[in-house]
């Protein structure tokens, strides 16, 4: 047996981590796929197999046909794992780590305001529900998007149909500006994303006003409209990656900043200020730690499940997604 699971109350902080790479070969060698998300801090992104955005993840937990997945993100980005691999165990470092944006939509209320629309419109609005909500929202959507392929969802439904969107309404409200739609915008938000401020940005620009604004669609209408360019993670990296020598003020939570500098060193990024603090991490990601990953992967406790009764409808809705992007 592993030292580690010898201990039933075990201090985490008395736990020897090993390196990264160390934890990494550890777990090829037992058959643990180890996936973070790029908000996750450098030792866990090191310590992963693949990093990247919760659908790119899951996908790639799907490609591997993993066993056992270790998912160093927040709660529904594991559902949404295991949603796309239904045969893997999928663990996570710390059950709690969760989401305001998710927590922003529950089911119960959802379909509550799906019926009140139903009678409202005469017709049932088509509700496409962003990546970032629990699988129970997942189940009571017709499709799901991402940040990245937000547009092409949209624009995939009719003009004339009525649309509800949840749960973030900076995201609609992107998405309503740049398509030219009217969706109905369930009134959730990222704590993180909602604490960049304009004001602050611009006095940022005033100091660097050579360097390009990126912010995540996330981010409150005025923070977008200050800014040159307004992208999900994917298309922030795509973006830097193809860019030399730039200077990229970054608007989305700060650890993005680690990949980008991994995998575009030749640019200068700096994190954008929120309106009370300069950090503009996210707070549940910051409860994984190396201690948790190194003891979860030992004890495999934590594991993410989906109850049957939301399995097919959920998975359904993400497959409609999968289907046209
Ligand atoms: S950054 Fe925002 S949307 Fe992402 S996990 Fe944290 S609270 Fe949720």
């Amino acid at each position: 047996m592993h030292p580690v699971m010898e201990h039933d109350t075990l201090d985490l902080d008395l736990l020897q981590v090993p390196e990264p790479s160390a934890i990494r070969e550890w777990a090829t060698e037992r058959g643990i796929l180890i996936l973070a998300h790029s908000y996750q801090d450098g030792f866990l992104q090191e310590a992963a197999h693949f990093v990247g955005d919760s659908l790119e993840l899951a996908r790639k937990a799907a490609a591997a046909d993993a066993k056992s997945i270790c998912f160093c993100g927040v709660h529904f980005m594991a559902e949404t794992a295991k949603l796309l691999s239904p045969e893997a165990k999928v663990f996570v470092p710390d059950l709690e780590a969760g989401c305001s944006l998710a927590d922003s939509c529950k089911a119960e209320d959802l379909k509550q305001y799906q019926q009140h629309l139903t009678e409202k419109l005469g017709q049932r609005p088509t509700t496409v529900a962003y990546v970032n909500c629990s699988a129970a929202v997942k189940a009571l959507c017709d499709i799901i998007c991402t940040s990245g392929n937000a547009r092409e969802v949209v624009e995939s439904i009719p003009d004339d149909q009525p649309i509800l969107f949840v749960p973030d309404k900076h995201l609609g409200g992107w998405l309503n500006e740049t398509l030219g739609r009217e969706m109905i915008l369930w009134n959730g938000a990222c704590e993180v994303h909602e604490l960049f401020s304009v004001e602050t940005l611009n006095e940022m620009k005033a100091e660097y006003p050579a360097a390009k604004v990126i912010s995540h669609p996330e981010c409150p209408k005025p923070v977008r409209d200050a800014s040159d360019y307004v992208l999900g993670t994917a298309g922030m990296l795509r973006l830097v990656k193809g860019s030399h020598g730039e200077t990229f003020i970054v608007g989305t939570e700060a650890n993005m900043i680690y990949r980008f500098e991994k995998e575009a060193p030749q640019n200068t990024y700096l994190a954008a200020p929120g309106a009370s603090c300069a950090c503009n991490l996210c707070p549940y990601m910051q409860m994984n730690t190396p201690e948790k990953l190194w003891h979860e992967l030992n004890v495999q406790a934590n594991e993410v499940t989906i109850p049957s009764e939301l399995f097919a409808d959920a998975q359904q809705s993400l497959q409609r997604m999968l289907s046209i992007v």
